[in-house]
């Protein structure tokens, strides 16, 4: 809500979102995130509407984008290109829905398409051809950018139509794929250039080359989702006809869509989107909803800005700016010694985020991160939040750069960095932050999987004394878990219980567990594989060690040099004493995959990698990490790797997860 006198407040308002505004068309280089842009705006709609009078034609409100920059030839569009209003909460778009429905006096259709993030180009085809490609511009002109719309492989040059309209407006997003982004960004950066914030501004900044060789590298797509004018051809009486028309005529259409016949659907249609934004090949940050029956549409027509019949229902952002006030160092169960920032806290993805990650020291210096700075921060999904770039133009000059400790921040041991390496690390074997964060790992999900045991509580033990390392784990008691802040007999029975679950999880999990530096499940199955046992392994030397298929030198000195360390061979004791599965059975005499050996790759619909290994080994196979000619069979699910390609040159059986049950079963 705004306070004071309006006219000024109106004008800060106009004055900053023009700005953003220019910085966003016109330099494709914002400032702000989108979100941040969207409540000036909305600040600036209110306030307009409580007072109408203070409206002006050239207020934003009542302007689509921006004026098309000199750079670029000037080209009017035979019909406008509109904006589109926006809704933040299905509230308001069951209101918009609701004064649809008043004005038509009925229930209308409602098309639901998502909302590419990209940038908005109009393609002009006069008697079947590509005749001008132009930006969106202030609505009425846009830029010309058809050379460089021209080199984008998805972008018919011609229709496929003998007969085409005379005269055809293609409405649609050129956008950047998120991987192709990311690898732009990365050359970029190779070179010392400006990276770009986001796909959206480096799809932008790609179509407004002067050299189209640019845009040609850029590997760009078209995703169509409307049209403009449409002269000759046959007469359409809903949208979705002219979308199957355009698909006809050779255009990538929007495929997610669906017809919804009332908002419950429509509201069904974004939620699912919402969940499965990051499932697709481009960025969207939304649905547009739009009714379906031209007639109808005529009907409502539009406002200065957008159409009446349609909406831009917006996902919960996932971008935002804000201060970065410090960076902290975290010390992990390696010694690794990685920085993160402590932000001023902002709400994304539906979450506040008050930390983010800055990967390590090489980062912060090549993205030039400093202490006070604004940040673009981003959480994506599940994703931990990155601080992705400084805005260097709110820079005061009170910004402080960051220098990484030479002590730990722990327990005050010098620093090493090793050749080669992009980390500092603690080498204090007895640091409480390693052994903390060791311990967190050996009961995590991935290992242990003990429940309840959590990064706080195993912290609270710790500073107990109750724990040291994982071998301790299976000597706590009842009391000693009801000492903790926050913990009821509930919790401790559930911490108790799980404890005893974990000590048959198998070898496998346990040397994930025990943090074996370069040891992850498929080098953990390896060896349980060939030596089948703790004991086995230990009294292993490195050449027999790397003998293993998919162990090399590295990882062997690695495992030799861990069970070398007297305080390691102390946590095998204590696992042994504790009555830890430490061996398996070989299970070969009498299971249906007696003998076999299995691979696996990729994602399997039902099954996770840890329980389909447990399927091949329970009906005694042995599942190995690397296809060779030893391999019977590869069980390949979704993206599967280079395994799969192996697999073929050898000619080697491939099963999906199906197969693989049917021959478990015997
Ligand atoms: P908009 O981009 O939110 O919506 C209109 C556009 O959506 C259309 O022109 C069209 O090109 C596009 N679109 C994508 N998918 C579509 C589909 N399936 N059907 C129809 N249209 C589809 O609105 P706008 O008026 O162009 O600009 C506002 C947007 O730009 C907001 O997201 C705003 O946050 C952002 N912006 C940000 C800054 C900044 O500084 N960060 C500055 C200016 C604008």
């Amino acid at each position: 809500m705004s306070t004071g006198d309006p006219v000024d407040r109106l004008r800060g308002l106009r004055g900053a979102i023009e700005h953003h505004s220019y910085r966003y068309y016109v330099l494709d280089d914002p400032e702000v995130s989108d979100a941040e842009y969207d409540a000036l705006m909305r600040e600036l709609t209110s306030l307009e509407a409580e007072h109408p009078e203070l409206v002006t034609p050239d207020s934003p409100t009542q302007r689509v984008g921006a004026s098309p920059s000199s750079l670029f030839a000037a080209v009017p569009h035979p019909s406008p290109m509109w904006s589109l209003d926006n809704a933040f909460d299905f509230e308001e778009l069951v209101a918009w829905g609701k004064r649809v429905e008043k004005v038509l006096g009925g229930v209308a259709d409602y098309w639901c398409e998502l909302k590419v993030d990209g940038a908005a180009a109009n393609l002009t085809y006069a008697d079947g051809r590509l005749a001008v490609a132009a930006t969106r511009g202030d609505g009425r002109t846009g830029e010309d950018i058809t050379v460089n719309v021209k080199t984008i492989p998805s972008v018919p040059l011609r229709l496929r139509s003998d007969d085409p309209p005379a005269l055809v407006e293609v409405r649609g997003e050129i956008y950047m794929p998120p991987k192709a982004f990311a690898e732009l960004n990365r050359g970029l950066e190779a070179e010392g250039e400006r990276v770009f914030a986001n796909p959206r501004n480096a799809a932008a900044g790609s179509l407004r080359q002067k050299d189209p060789k640019v845009t040609a590298s850029r590997s760009l797509a078209l995703l169509v989702h409307g049209a403009g004018r449409w002269d000759g051809g046959p007469r359409f009486v809903r949208h979705s006809e002219q979308m199957q028309e355009l698909t006809r005529l050779g255009f990538r259409v929007m495929a997610e869509t669906r017809l919804a016949t009332d908002l419950e659907a429509v509201y069904d249609f974004c939620r699912y989107w919402e969940a499965h934004r990051h499932d697709l090949g481009f960025e969207v940050d939304g649905v547009v909803v739009k009714v379906d029956q031209i007639a109808q549409r005529d009907e409502l027509g539009y406002t200065s800005k957008s159409p009446r019949w349609a909406i831009a229902y917006k996902f919960p952002p996932e971008e935002k700016t804000t201060r970065l006030v410090d960076i902290k160092t975290h010390v992990g169960r390696t010694g690794a010694v990685t920085p993160f920032a402590q932000l001023e806290a902002v709400v994304l993805s539906g979450g506040t985020v008050t930390q983010a990650t800055l990967h390590n020291e090489d980062e912060i210096a090549r993205k030039d991160i400093r202490i006070g700075d604004w940040v673009l921060v981003r959480r994506a999904g599940d994703v931990i939040p990155e601080v992705i770039a400084p805005v260097v133009s709110r820079r005061t000059g009170e910004e402080r750069a960051f220098r990484m400790p030479e002590d730990c921040p722990v327990c005050g041991t010098p620093l090493v960095r090793p050749e080669g390496e992009k980390v500092r690390r603690c080498p204090n074997e007895l640091c409480p932050s390693r052994g903390v964060e060791a311990l967190f790992h050996f009961a995590g999900r991935g290992a242990m999987d003990i429940e309840g045991l959590g990064e706080r509580t195993i912290f609270e033990l710790w500073e107990r004394g109750l724990v040291r390392d994982p071998g301790d784990v299976y000597s706590l008691t009842r009391d000693q878990l009801l000492s903790l802040p926050l913990f009821a007999d509930k919790k401790a029975d559930l911490v108790l219980s799980s404890v005893e679950a974990s000590k048959d999880r198998g070898l496998a999990r346990v040397l994930v567990g025990l943090g074996i530096r370069h040891v992850g499940p498929p080098t953990a199955w390896d060896l349980t594989a060939a030596f089948g046992s703790i004991d086995a392994i230990a009294g292993a030397s490195e050449e027999s060690l790397s003998a293993v298929e998919g162990v090399g030198p590295v990882l062997a000195a690695s495992i030799r040099g861990w069970f070398d360390n007297p305080r390691n061979a102390e946590i095998v004791e204590k696992l042994k004493a504790a009555g830890v599965r430490l061996a398996e059975e070989r299970l070969e005499a009498t299971g249906p995959l007696a003998g076999k050996t299995f691979v696996l790759t990729g994602s399997l619909p039902n099954l996770t990698r840890d329980e389909a290994a447990r399927l091949v080994t329970d009906a005694g196979g042995t599942v190995t990490s690397s296809v060779s000619k030893k391999t019977d069979y590869v069980v390949v699910g979704e993206n599967p790797g280079s395994k799969l390609a192996r697999a073929e040159a050898l000619a080697i059986p491939v099963l999906d997860e199906a197969g693989l049950r049917e021959l478990t079963e015997g």
